[in-house]
């Protein structure tokens, strides 16, 4: 017999400020200030925030007299080179013979999204971890995380408490939560995201058309491609419920688009009208498939995520599969529909 459910809306939860008086703030204001060799670790896939926050975190460590790195496993993204310091992200960190004094991970939601650089991080002699993904796991030793809609908003409170704020950090805190709060458009953001950036506006000089323009509405004519390509491919399931893009590598080689170009397409699937459950497959060159997920009102992004290893939010997730491609999308329609 089928046992009727009542859907059940699934909020996102209400946010407690970012307060920078308890414990784990003054544990790393005092591993700041007692580190010299300090490396910051943004995840794979870099994005604007991760970049963002990373390089605000950077130069302000630089401005402090610091021996610092800021090192990712996979290349940063062209449209993100405009923001200031953005050169000195590096795939090569120096090669030390002493372990750090400490590592930081930023906006990196579990030790696997270290990529390479897992094993450098943990080897530090103290590591800390600042993110806002609420399946993070606090594998640092200090351990900042708050739901928030950016990893920007809570190094901005850090830096703010130091008073390590420059312009060039504020571009960059801005950029980061501009690309995470989907352009202040996400549940995620709250009246604190939005008192962030006109802080950030009020007190520094950048210019924030410019930075929503670069990191939010700019697209080469590549991405433009490859996005016309694919989502006139979009598949519909459970009655336009669930929408299904995928993204191969014939794709990107037709269109001259790179992996993190795929950036963003899974937004334009739960835009639509209907559509509560949005996946976004990119085959990747390992034949993995690197899967985004986008929910609207009843179904929970970070579970959906997490029954496959993954993690995020409650709106946005991801996770990694391998396997036949169509076993992995009735993999992931079965979570789906088990939850709508
Ligand atoms: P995106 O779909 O934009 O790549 O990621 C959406 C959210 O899910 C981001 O906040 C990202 O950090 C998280 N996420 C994406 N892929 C993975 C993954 O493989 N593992 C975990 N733990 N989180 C992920
Ligand atoms: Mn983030």
């Amino acid at each position: 017999m089928l046992i009727k459910r009542e859907k059940t809306l699934i909020k996102t939860p209400t946010r407690k400020p970012i307060m920078t008086n308890e414990n784990n703030y003054q544990a790393l204001s005092a591993a700041l200030k007692n580190a010299d060799s300090i490396g910051i670790f943004s995840h794979v896939s870099p994005d604007g925030d991760t970049i963002g926050s990373g390089l605000a975190l950077y130069g302000a460590l630089k401005a402090l007299g610091k021996t610092v790195f800021i090192a990712c496993a996979d290349p940063i993204p062209q449209k993100l080179l405009f923001l200031p310091g953005a050169a000195a992200v590096t795939q090569n960190p120096p090669k030390a013979a002493k372990p750090l004094d400490l590592a930081i991970a930023v906006d990196t939601a579990s030790y696997e999204r270290l990529g390479v650089f897992g094993h450098d991080f943990s080897r530090a002699k103290n590591t800390a971890v600042i993110d806002h993904h609420k399946s993070n796991p606090r594998y640092g030793k200090i351990n900042i995380v708050v739901e928030c809609a950016a990893t920007a908003e809570i190094i901005y409170r850090i830096l703010k408490e130091n008073a390590l704020l420059s312009d060039d950090a504020a571009a960059c805190l801005f950029a980061g939560i501009v690309t995470d709060s989907g352009c202040f458009a996400f549940s995620s953001v709250t009246p604190e995201t939005h008192a962030i950036a006109a802080e950030l506006m009020n007190g520094f000089k950048f210019d924030a058309e410019n930075i929503i323009y670069n990191t939010y509405r700019a697209k080469s004519l590549q991405v433009f491609k490859l996005r016309n390509a694919v989502l006139s491919k979009c598949k519909f399931y459970n009655d336009g419920q669930i929408a299904v893009v995928s993204i191969f590598q014939s794709d990107l080689k037709d269109t001259g688009a790179g992996e993190s170009d795929t950036e963003g397409i899974v937004t334009d699937g739960i835009s639509i009208i209907g559509v509560e459950v949005a996946f976004s497959l990119t085959e990747m060159p390992n034949k993995q498939f690197k899967v985004s997920i986008r929910t609207k009102n009843y179904v929970d992004a970070n579970d959906c995520a997490a029954a496959f290893g993954g993690g995020g939010h409650t709106r946005a997730a991801g996770c990694r599969l391998s396997g036949n491609y169509y076993d992995i999308v009735d993999k992931l329609l079965k979570v789906a529909r088990d939850r709508l």
